[in-house]
């Protein structure tokens, strides 16, 4: 509201002084004009003084709003001296000179506004614009406005205030015409435009003003005042129009040659102008003319070549920048490709790659008396929880996993990495490190031990930690590496959540299984493997029941590897698959050789990897086997040892039911042994019960051994299962077991396991064990 009653105002005020004007009234004109120099002042003030930013351009504000506060004062002094003393102003020194003084305020804001365009300016350009106007001012001004006269020249030198006021006025004037025209890298904004527009008419008016106080008679509030005031009045909307527009468009660029092209013309219509105006008015002055016409010429000419040098600065400065973006592009690709690179996928932890680096540079710049100490962490089951929970609980899980191993890394300051499918790097540097990276990993089974909750479900992990360190380990990186892994991996052999330090005897061992790993790979069966077997018998009596088949390699004949430095490897490797078969060849081939050679058929156990079990066609093949070598299937026992897998596995308790479809006979290998044995008890479709000989070791001197014995027997006794005894040493343990009624036992007590010869030699043939006895 306030605004518009201002606005309207304001209007009523303007509207009044060009009445003034028009009628030349010099009551109304002297009381408004200063009232009007006032509210521009203040708009001028506030537009380019208290809302400019850049402190450089506050000067320029300051100059015009002096230039136009100095008029203010000057219409007002008028004033008092035309409406209260009632003197002449025109005789008032102030009066004359104190006008003089916005000129040269103004000189100042353009000096401030030169210094700055300048930079945005076409230096070459600008300078050659300037001196073309120059010249064509000077000779219009020497033509119209001096006449050629020297002695209006003098009489202007003789007035020198006036003199530098004019002088002013045709610096500001000549700038003003290059800034409009001369080439410019930025565009300026409007409010600029409006700017340059009020003090163009600022001077054009001073020009005119002073030829007519000069050489005909000026008469105040005329239509002179006027202009003067549209002058001011335009910097005043200048101002306002600065603080409205939101962002000053300063980053505008706009291409050189465009705007050249219609500056050029701006340029052509005021320097063709100039000529012209020569040509028409002042026809008996020749030379001029051809002055004006040969530095227009040279003016082109050299144009040519700046606009040249300039489309090609251009062009130069097009390319750069292209290439400069092209260059930001492919950093950024480059830094999101090696970020890719460094990081895995499912965990967001830095990947086995980065985290090589990293070792090896902290490798390199490791001080004196520090130590590196690396552990490798896998978790254990990943493939089965795969299998229960699905792939995607599964990576979650793995992702959570990994978050609490980076809180426990970061907090003892470890550097840690995915370093496979489910396993973990971390690398703690320091003279303490041998012990933190100990700390780190009692920290991590402990927090391990608590359940992850993954989509609903409670899913408890457990891991194989190994530790190395560097030197004590070795002094090369990938071996450090292996250690680590050869660590996890004897970890991983003692069960669950173990933690393992590398020593020398965990490297021979190691070294031990590569070396049988290559051999195993090249064996051919015939030649190195033999079946030994043990004989099992009835335990009321100690006559024969039935043997165990056990595989023997001699390695070139003689060099003799024990079972369980290779059966594991073979399962590792999935060489127990063709193995296992080869093994139950033999063991159905010894059978029907015996019964040939006696007459009589004795039960054959072999022992099957849960490898073969998960095998499609394994009952099938062994039917085939059975069937060829004419073997009852109740006298073919298969023993399995309770795993994980067995457990988790729907293909083999699929098979072991289809085993007994069969009527093949089925044992459980070590049992007591294992974490859930009882669930072996009720769950699978055993025959036979092996009770493990850590449990028979003990019978005699521990009642628990004995309890759980005694347990095992009467559960079994109650499904109808039989139980067998393994590893019986001594008669102690042997009439122990028959206390606790155990049908059937096999141990060294009664033999050993030795060749089918001497099985025919010291058993078949004889069949006197109880005399042996
Ligand atoms: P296992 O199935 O528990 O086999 C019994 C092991 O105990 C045999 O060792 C046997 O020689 C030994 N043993 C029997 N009675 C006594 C005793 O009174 N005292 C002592 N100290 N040991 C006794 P072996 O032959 O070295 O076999 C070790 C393991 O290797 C076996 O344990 C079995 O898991 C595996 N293995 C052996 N032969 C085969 C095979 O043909 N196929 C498969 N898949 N595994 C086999
Ligand atoms: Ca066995």
């Amino acid at each position: 509201m306030k605004k518009k009653i201002f606005i309207t105002v304001l209007t009523l005020v303007y509207l009044l002084y060009s009445y003034a004007i028009i009628t030349n009234n010099n009551m109304i004109g002297d009381l408004l004009s200063p009232v009007l120099m006032f509210i521009i002042t203040c708009a001028i003030f506030y537009g380019f003084v208290k809302k400019q930013e850049i402190s450089i351009l506050k000067w320029l504000g300051v100059m015009l709003t002096l230039a136009s506060f100095s008029w203010f004062l000057c219409d007002i002094w008028w004033g008092i001296q035309t409406l209260i003393l009632h003197t002449n102003p025109e005789e008032n020194f102030i009066t004359v000179y104190g006008y003089s003084l916005s000129n040269i305020f103004m000189f100042l804001a353009t000096s401030v506004a030169v210094h700055e365009d300048l930079k945005k300016m076409n230096k070459i350009q600008a300078m050659l614009d300037a001196i073309i106007v120059s010249i064509s001012m000077a000779v219009l001004l020497w033509l119209f406005v001096f006449d050629q006269n020297n002695g209006k020249v003098i009489l202007l030198l003789n007035d020198k205030i006036s003199m530098v006021s004019l002088i002013i006025d045709v610096v500001i004037y000549a700038w003003i015409n290059v800034w409009a025209f001369s080439t410019r890298m930025i565009k300026p904004p409007f409010h600029h435009r409006i700017l340059v527009a009020g003090t163009l008419i600022f001077v054009v008016t001073d020009f005119i003003y002073y030829y007519i106080y000069y050489y005909l008679d000026y008469k105040a509030n005329s239509w002179i005042d006027g202009a003067y005031m549209v002058a001011f009045s335009l910097m005043a909307i200048s101002a306002i129009l600065k603080v409205k527009a939101k962002k000053e468009k300063l980053d505008l660029i706009i291409s050189q040659t465009k705007n050249r092209v219609s500056c050029k013309l701006g340029v052509e219509i005021f320097i063709l102008a100039s000529p012209i105006l020569v040509l028409v008015f002042k026809r008996s002055e020749i030379e001029y003319f051809v002055l004006l016409v040969t530095a227009l010429l040279i003016y082109y000419i050299l144009i040519n070549f700046t606009q040249k040098s300039l489309f090609q600065e251009k062009l130069l400065e097009l390319e750069k920048k292209n290439v400069l973006e092209l260059e930001k592009k492919v950093k950024e690709r480059t830094a999101e490709i090696t970020k890719l690179h460094n990081t895995d996928f499912v965990t967001g932890l830095y990947s086995r790659r980065y985290f090589e680096v990293r070792l090896s540079k902290s490798l390199k710049y490791l001080k004196q008396d520090e130590l590196i100490s690396l552990l490798y962490i896998e978790l254990n089951k990943s493939k089965s929880i795969k299998y229960l929970y699905g792939k995607d609980t599964a990576e979650k899980l793995l992702k959570n996993v990994s978050e609490v191993l980076y809180q426990i890394a970061i907090k003892n300051d470890g550097f840690i990495a995915t370093y496979g499918d489910d396993a973990f790097a971390i690398m703690i540097k320091g003279c303490e490190a041998e012990a933190a990276s100990e700390k780190v990993a009692m920290e991590i089974i402990d927090r391990c031990n608590e359940l992850f909750f993954v989509d609903n479900h409670g899913i408890r992990v457990t891991l194989s930690i190994g530790i190395s360190c560097y030197p004590r380990d070795t002094l090369d990186q990938n071996n450090l590496v292996k250690n680590a892994d050869i660590a996890m991996m004897q970890a991983r052999d003692k069960g669950f959540n173990r933690v393992q330090s590398y020593s020398d005897k965990i490297g021979k061992i190691t070294d031990n299984r590569h070396k049988i790993e290559v051999k195993l790979k090249k064996v051919v069966f015939d030649k190195e493997f033999v079946l030994y077997y043990q004989p099992q018998v009835y335990c009321k009596d100690g006559t024969l029941s039935g043997f165990e088949a056990l595989i023997r390699w001699f390695e070139d004949g003689t060099n003799f590897i024990p079972p369980l430095d290779f059966i594991p490897l073979a399962e590792e490797t999935g060489i127990i698959v063709p193995l296992g078969y080869w093994i139950i060849e033999n063991a159905a081939k010894q059978y029907a050789l015996w019964k040939e050679k006696t007459g009589h058929d004795y039960r054959i156990a072999v022992n099957v990897s849960s490898k073969q079990l998960v095998e499609v066609d394994f009952v099938d093949r062994l039917e085939a086997i059975l069937k060829k070598y004419d073997v009852k299937p109740e006298l073919f026992e298969v023993e399995i040892t309770e795993t994980q897998q067995i457990e988790n596995s729907i293909n083999i308790q699929e098979t072991l039911n289809e085993l007994k479809r069969l009527g093949v006979s089925i044992a459980i290998d070590d049992f007591g042994t294992g974490y859930s044995s009882l669930y072996y008890l009720k769950n699978l479709p055993a025959d036979r019960i092996k009770i493990a000989k850590e449990l028979i070791d003990n019978v005699e001197s521990d009642i628990y051994s004995k309890a759980i014995i005694q347990m095992v027997i009467s559960v079994a006794k109650m499904k109808g299962n039989k139980v067998i005894a393994e590893g019986v040493e001594t008669k102690e343990q042997w009439e122990c077991l028959q206390k606790l009624d155990c049908d059937e036992i096999q141990g060294y007590y009664f033999a050993k396991p030795m060749p089918a010869g001497d099985i025919e030699e010291k058993w078949i043939k004889k069949e006197k064990v109880i005399e042996k006895v």
